[in-house]
């Protein structure tokens, strides 16, 4: 381990040094790339220096694509014959949050955690990745983390804290030790945010009787089924596959899978034209209570990480947290009742 305080221009060598081997991803500002003429888009993407990096605002998409992208050709064929497909690819760095950080974890359970079904394409990307944890001294304004109990983490090969006139940095793992050889030695730890903004409690227990519920038709008239908060949730992990022919033949091309989401039409669409969850209200619950159920139910821990950015980007104003202290409000009267 090593703790050590470097200034900008050191932070500028090492970061040089270590672009040779790693992607360095993390959030940076896009100009003109935002959601309005003008304005820019914080997100995540290689950054060309430290300098670049914003340590201090929350993205509205999460780091996910490092592990799961978008689109990934999973494999070619041509008639029965199946070819690997060899690409490369580098080593990255990512700096997260402590939320995503726990995310990481999550989707790690998702694709790595079942001993018959290892998800070798995630598992590939995960191998090469090295997280970098950066703080949160206090609350964002939707996140409710502490309530998720995903505001602390060490499982991180280093930290890293923007002051004044350079970085203040933790490393843990050996392999990147090496790089950190100039600058002062200081004790450095991360400050973990001990507050949300709004505290929410997440019932323990979630009776199956709560899938009748009236609450649910609310979201069947408001939500309009566009799959944006799946897409910035870091622990979404539903995804379709297709055949991609080639151009020139229709035997041969690529098997992809593309993410999918678990509130658009269709998703639920069976053999047979069987749709079993026709209503947006039901894909609403559905979604609430995987997150909050049916996933802890299996591997005893929640698979929300309290990170609010669903609700951050809701055209609907569909808010992830209000529906959790609805479901607390109906278990607490039916508690009271019994
Ligand atoms: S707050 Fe929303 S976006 Fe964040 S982890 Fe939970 S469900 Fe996903
Ligand atoms: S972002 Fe909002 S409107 Fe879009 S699918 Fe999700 S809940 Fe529905």
């Amino acid at each position: 381990m090593k703790m050590l305080e470097i200034t900008q221009g050191q932070a500028d060598s090492v970061f040089e040094s270590l672009s040779q081997k790693y992607r360095i991803i993390a959030p940076v500002e896009k100009p003109g790339e935002g959601r309005f003429s003008n304005t820019s888009l914080l997100t995540y993407d290689q950054a060309k220096s430290f300098k670049e990096i914003d340590f201090f605002k929350k993205t509205y998409f999460s780091p996910k694509e490092v592990l799961f992208p978008v689109r990934e050709s999973l494999f070619e064929f041509k008639k029965s014959d199946i070819h690997e497909l060899q690409e490369e690819i580098q080593p990255s760095i990512v700096f997260l949050r402590a939320c995503d950080i726990n995310a990481v974890g999550i989707t790690d359970a998702h694709f790595l955690n079942n001993e018959k079904f290892k998800d070798v394409y995630y598992g590939r990307r995960r191998n090469l990745v090295k997280l970098f944890l950066i703080e949160c001294k206090e609350s964002f304004e939707s996140c409710f983390c502490v309530s998720m109990g995903t505001n602390k983490s060490e499982d991180y090969s280093g930290f890293m804290r923007k002051v004044d006139n350079g970085y203040e940095i933790k490393v843990k793992d050996e392999e990147l030790i090496p790089y950190f050889s100039q600058g002062k030695q200081k004790d450095v730890e991360p400050v973990f945010v001990e507050k949300d903004t709004s505290p929410l409690i997440i019932p323990k227990e979630i009776d199956v009787s709560l899938f009748k519920d009236d609450i649910w038709k609310e979201y069947s008239k408001r939500c309009s089924a566009c799959g944006r908060c799946n897409t910035s949730c870091p622990t979404c992990t539903c995804f379709t596959i297709g055949d991609v022919l080639s151009e020139d033949s229709s035997d041969s091309g690529q098997r992809r899978r593309i993410w999918s989401s678990c509130q658009v039409k269709n998703f639920g669409l069976l053999a047979g034209n069987h749709d079993f969850r026709i209503p947006k209200g039901d894909r609403m619950r559905y979604k609430v209570l995987h997150k909050i159920r049916d996933f802890r139910k299996r591997t005893g821990f929640n698979m929300c990480v309290g990170c609010g950015r669903c609700d951050d980007v809701c055209p609907d104003y569909i808010s992830m947290f209000k529906c959790i202290e609805k479901i607390n409000q109906i278990t607490d009267k039916k508690e009271t009742n019994e």
